[in-house]
């Protein structure tokens, strides 16, 4: 039998029962936007992240995007202002900078933990820096206890896109609890998935809060008031109500996500297979798990042929890629390798130790090109 990346259908066929019920009791309701079943996600996702405000909208994107809009409608960020991101990241990180009329820098990520160097960001401030933005990349928390020094020095905002570290720990505290705000998504492969689209801004500042409720609902805090040129990113109803089902099994889902990464980490030894560096076990989230290979084009191919599917997470940095041709001369050569050497084994919370130790056996019996 093939061993699937991730299969949605078996992540949700745990639920289905109760997932049933919770669509049912929304089109029952005949509401279906900004409703109770919002406002009760929004209780609960704040309280699990600890944080004091969570808000609903369309997707991860748009939940980075207007992080930063509300800060420029509260006059802290203005337009050409620059925004300094890893370079080795999923794109909607530079296109939320960029919708904004932003500059995103991209900076080298430490290549030990891919994660973000803080000394790279301190060499990349500028008279123009007003934010830093911290990908918490394949579920490990950035080092965000030195970026949050860096900020306060420099006078920075700090935003976590935390797209892939639901949660993701760091000294026991939440990613999406450490910076001005963070943004979450909930694409139905991430590790709090919805059945659609959605996401989520987090935040404990309260003027925030105010500016993106009001502008994921065309700017208005007063039905047909509209405070800001605002847009429609609103997490519905029905979404509100698969992940407060999916919420409650979270914990769970992450556990069992360790049990899967310790397997491959305590079977995998092999001289041209570099495993990821977990700065501590319990605290990463597993989002995915990324092996690194000078070979990974023919290690890919050689876990196919064993019935294996492996992704790259991701094949092209944004700064090569053409929507971005204005950086294509940033000098960034950690990131260019790792996107050459990344591989992402299967990782899924419905993965048994049976599939786990295939892919093991599969990767322990890869032969080197010559
Ligand atoms: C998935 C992802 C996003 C975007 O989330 P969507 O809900 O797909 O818009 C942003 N940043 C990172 C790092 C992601 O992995």
């Amino acid at each position: 039998m093939n061993i699937p990346f991730l299969s949605l259908q078996e992540v949700n066929a745990r639920y289905a029962d109760e997932l049933k019920v919770a669509a049912g009791r929304v089109i029952d309701s005949g509401w279906y936007v900004l409703g109770e079943e919002l406002r009760s996600f929004e209780r609960e996702f704040a309280d699990y992240i600890g944080v004091r405000h969570a808000l609903g909208v369309g997707n991860g994107l748009d939940a980075l995007a207007l992080i930063l809009r509300g800060y420029k409608e509260l006059g802290a960020i203005v337009d050409g202002d620059e925004v300094i991101v890893p370079g080795n990241t999923f794109i909607a990180s530079f296109l939320a900078v960029t919708e904004n009329r932003l500059v995103p820098v991209p900076v080298e990520p430490d290549p030990v933990s891919f994660n973000i160097d803080p000394a790279c960001v301190e060499a990349a401030i500028g008279p123009r820096t007003r934010a830093i933005m911290a990908v918490h990349l394949y579920g490990q928390v950035a080092n965000m206890p030195a970026l949050a020094a860096l900020a306060r020095k420099h006078n920075l905002l700090l935003i976590e896109d935390a797209a892939q570290a639901h949660g993701a720990m760091r000294d026991g505290r939440k990613a999406g609890a450490f910076g001005n705000a963070a943004a979450f998504s909930f694409f139905p492969g991430k590790n709090l998935g919805a059945l659609g689209d959605g996401g989520a801004v987090v935040t404990d500042d309260e003027a925030l809060a105010e500016r993106v409720a009001a502008l994921r609902n065309y700017g208005s805090d007063v039905k047909y008031h509209h405070l800001f040129q605002g847009l429609n990113s609103r997490l519905d109803e029905i979404q509100a109500a698969m992940l407060r089902v999916k919420l409650r099994y979270l914990d769970e889902d992450i556990a069992w996500r360790r049990r899967v990464a310790l397997r491959y980490r305590e079977g995998i030894h092999h001289p041209h297979i570099t495993l990821p560096s977990v700065a501590q076990e319990e605290e990463h989230a597993w989002h995915l798990f990324v092996v690194r290979c000078a070979h990974r084009d023919a290690l890919q191919q050689h876990l196919h042929a064993c019935g294996i599917q492996s992704q790259v997470h991701y094949p092209v940095p944004p700064h090569r890629q053409p929507a971005y041709a204005s950086l294509r001369n940033a000098h960034l050569p950690v990131t260019e390798r790792l996107h050459n050497e990344v591989l992402s084994l299967p990782m899924a919370p419905t993965l048994c130790a049976d599939a786990v130790d295939r892919v093991v056996e599969a990767c322990q019996a890869f032969e080197c090109p010559a």
